[in-house]
């Protein structure tokens, strides 16, 4: 069997025109891939799930308990790991059971060189498919559009734009979706499950790392060898795009240095 290609780009068609080349339709048209359950059928799936996996628990599922459990019960051309590239745990972790696991990439046009190095390592290095999740619009047409440097005068939209519609439209053929959000990460993630169902993006979401710490992170990247964003060792423990994210100092909330001096915590893909 000939390997998968190890990276793809998957335009978004949801706005405006499209400029990108030498990319593959949308996940949900993709040739051979297997159809989706019913959107109630995922529903069942996700609540049968929670109950195996003990989300919530003092006994909950390990994270590779957890992505064994997706393993045996979704086509492993149906799940794909969302990863913002700071480091490669989640896309190490999942494709130690699904091999080959399609790996998303918001790729805004607004991210730091170390990045997209770390992006092209993980490429390299794990038994996965990079999906390069590209918006309708490069940065140059958003400008045209809305003036230049929309994050510093309307975050929301220009994250709306350039991750959460992108990130939506790219989910369209998948059943499960991974991510690598963490309890201690910020209050409104504290009561986040292994797995539930997404209903804005119409699918089931899984994450595994729930239970983990920054420390738990560390320690799972070191001793599996795995790649970790440069910027993570120069004050950066949270990391999306430049023109957003300042280092912070040590012992500060780890995700303080994301729109910093704003109201504004999340992009909008975990709310
Ligand atoms: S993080 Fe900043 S630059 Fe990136 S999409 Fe959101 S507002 Fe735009």
């Amino acid at each position: 069997m000939s390997a998968p290609d190890p990276v793809v780009e998957v335009p978004s068609t949801s706005s405006g025109t499209e400029k990108s080349s030498g990319t593959e339709k949308s996940s949900g048209t993709e040739k051979g891939r297997p159809a989706r359950r019913s959107l109630d059928g995922l529903r069942a799936l996700a609540e049968r799930g929670a109950a195996e996996l003990r989300s919530g628990s003092d006994d909950e599922a390990s994270p590779a308990e957890v992505v064994a459990w997706v393993a045996a019960n979704v086509s492993p051309r149906l799940a794909a790991v969302a990863c913002s590239m700071a480091d490669a745990a989640l896309p190490h972790l999942v494709a130690e059971a699904i091999s080959g696991v399609d790996v998303l990439f918001l790729d805004t046009g607004y991210h730091f060189l170390e990045t997209t190095f770390t992006r092209d390592e993980v490429a390299r290095t794990l038994d996965v498919r990079i999906v390069d999740v590209k918006p309708a619009q490069t940065v140059r047409e958003q400008d045209a559009e809305f003036g230049a440097d929309l994050f510093a005068r309307d975050p929301a939209l220009c994250c709306e734009r350039r991750k959460v519609a992108p990130l939506h439209e790219a989910l369209g053929g998948y059943e499960v979706w991974f991510t690598g959000v963490r309890r201690d990460e910020a209050p409104t993630r504290a009561n986040t499950p292994l797995i539930t169902f997404d209903e804005r993006n119409g699918l089931i979401k899984v994450n595994p790392v729930a239970s983990w710490s920054f420390d738990d992170l560390i320690a799972y990247a070191t001793a599996h060898d795995v790649v970790v964003n440069p910027l993570v060792a120069n004050g950066y423990p949270s990391i999306g795009c430049a023109p957003c994210t300042k280092p912070v100092a040590a012992g500060e909330d780890p995700r303080s240095g994301r729109w910093a001096g704003l109201a504004k915590t999340e992009c909008g893909l975990h709310l």
